[in-house]
């Protein structure tokens, strides 16, 4: 036993050697901003002796792909992240948010995200030789009136999942109590999920999982009173899959009794009080005049700029991306700045905000900066992958009418739906962790969830 918890210390003993030994002072100093698949995959892919400086409000990264899965407890929380310190190349890392970028002196100006006595928040500036921009977007409400209230749940960090799990659980508690009237139990226990991607239908899944295999044997009476409402802007659920397997997925919905609303907007959410109600209610107006009241909101339905993004004096595209050239420089800035994945676009060639798109374009980045090939020795080229999703009750879909690069040679793979997508759903993300720790942590909270159910205290 005793010897076993040396060898469990062996990583770590070799991290902290190769962290003592770094001569970084000398070196170009790299500054990436953000800590997303963009930010952490650049600086997982350089090598140890780069001056590398990072700076993120967070100090983990997050594998959005499995997001949805732990905002109902089939994956626990810390299982899907990685935190930055762990990667031997960062020689700095600075929990704090970009604020603006001053590109004639090369500094980043930043502010920390902590709450200080005196309400003030502490700025400072780091210089930087090579900057790296990778800040991501933020969920984008369209300005629809309330949707910023605590009443509405986005789905974008841990944070965000471990409340919607916890308001979820907090519905079905209150449901539950002796004096909480029909009607009220109604509303408590409607969910509605607004945008039809990707993101959206897996968590609208996920939580069919939960609902039908779990918080239905623990709540045995409050089966009737629960719905799942989808709501989506446009024609169609999931738009950047095949027809065929939008249709499946569709047809499941509509056998789980997912109520699906396409061509439906909500307009507004509008709190109110109702003589029977004890707590205080939420309902969405939705575009065709109906109202929906709800318990919980998860509003999933598009992609803004950040405020540093918005805030850079850079040529842009109409949605707020920075304009880059082929090679990820950002224009006006070659040699010295680079911005990769959501927050960007190149102008000629655009590409969907993916993470497999963020992952290869730090890659990319990452042989230039470490000197394995000069900035415009080659274009990016992305190679995707296809798409995939899990689409509950081990069923999945996947995608493969576009695997290749979509401004070069595209190769047809099959479609695949059902369990055997499902299996590669999760064969694919299980082999895309970084750490030991979530390769072992990942397959084992699976199980524990299939085998004994998923977790519901709240705390
Ligand atoms: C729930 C969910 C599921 C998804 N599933 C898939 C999927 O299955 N397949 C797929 O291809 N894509 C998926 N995506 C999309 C994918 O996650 C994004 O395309 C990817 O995260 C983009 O990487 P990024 O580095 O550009 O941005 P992000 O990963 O969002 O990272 C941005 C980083 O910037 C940091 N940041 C923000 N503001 C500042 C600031 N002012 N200063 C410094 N740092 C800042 C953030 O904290 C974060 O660390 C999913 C997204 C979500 C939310």
């Amino acid at each position: 036993m005793h010897s076993l918890c040396h060898l469990a210390r062996i990583p770590r003993l070799l991290l902290s050697r190769t962290l003592s030994t770094r001569t970084s002072n000398q070196r170009e100093k790299i500054v990436v901003l953000g800590t997303g698949w963009g930010g952490f995959n650049l600086a997982q892919s350089l090598p140890t002796r780069t001056n590398l400086n990072v700076i993120s409000p967070s100090n983990h990264f997050v594998f959005t792909p499995l997001l949805p899965s732990t905002a109902v407890g089939t994956l626990e929380f810390r299982a899907i992240q990685e935190c930055v310190r762990t990667l031997p190349s960062v020689n700095n890392f600075f929990q704090a948010k970009a604020v603006s970028i001053d590109f004639k002196k090369k500094k980043v100006l930043c502010e920390d995200i902590w709450e200080h006595s005196d309400a003030k928040n502490s700025n400072f500036t780091v210089s930087y030789d090579k900057l790296v921009i990778g800040l991501g977007v933020k969920t984008n409400t369209f300005n629809t009136p309330n949707v910023a209230s605590r009443e509405v749940f986005f789905l974008k960090h841990l944070h965000h999942a471990r409340s919607i799990r916890n308001r979820t659980i907090e519905m079905f508690e209150i449901a539950a109590l002796p004096d909480t009237s029909e009607e009220e139990k109604r509303r408590l226990l409607s969910f509605v999920i607004v945008g039809g991607g990707p993101t959206s239908c897996e968590y609208a899944s996920e939580l069919h999982d939960f609902l039908t295999t779990d918080l239905v044997t623990l709540y045995p009476k409050l089966g009737p009173y629960v719905k799942v409402t989808l709501v989506e802007a446009g024609p169609a659920l999931l738009g950047p899959f095949e027809s065929g397997l939008r249709d499946y997925v569709m047809r499941l919905f509509r056998k789980r009794k997912i109520d699906v609303r396409v061509d439906t907007a909500v307009t507004s959410v509008e709190v109110f009080n109702k003589p029977n109600y004890g707590f205080e209610a939420t309902k969405a107006m939705l575009s065709n005049g109906e109202e929906l009241e709800f318990g919980t909101m998860v509003w999933s339905a598009g992609l803004s700029p950040v405020k540093c993004t918005d805030s850079l004096d850079l040529e842009k595209s109409e949605q707020g991306r920075i304009l880059t050239d082929n090679y990820l420089r950002v224009l006006g800035h070659e040699g010295s700045v680079w911005a990769i994945g959501d927050c960007a676009v190149m102008n000629d060639k655009p590409l969907p905000q993916l993470a497999q798109v963020a992952q290869q374009q730090a890659q990319y980045v990452a042989h230039i900066i470490s000197g394995k090939k000069g900035d415009t020795d080659s274009e990016f080229n992305f190679f995707s992958l296809g798409s995939m999703a899990s689409v509950g009750g081990g069923k999945g879909i996947y995608d493969g009418s576009h695997v290749g690069d979509p401004y070069g040679l595209e190769a047809m793979l099959p479609r695949m739906k059902g369990v055997l997508a499902w299996i590669a759903w999760r064969s694919a993300y299980w082999g895309k962790q970084v750490s030991l720790a979530n390769k072992f942590l990942i397959p084992m909270y699976w199980f524990k969830s299939w085998a004994f159910g998923r977790d519901i205290s709240k705390f």
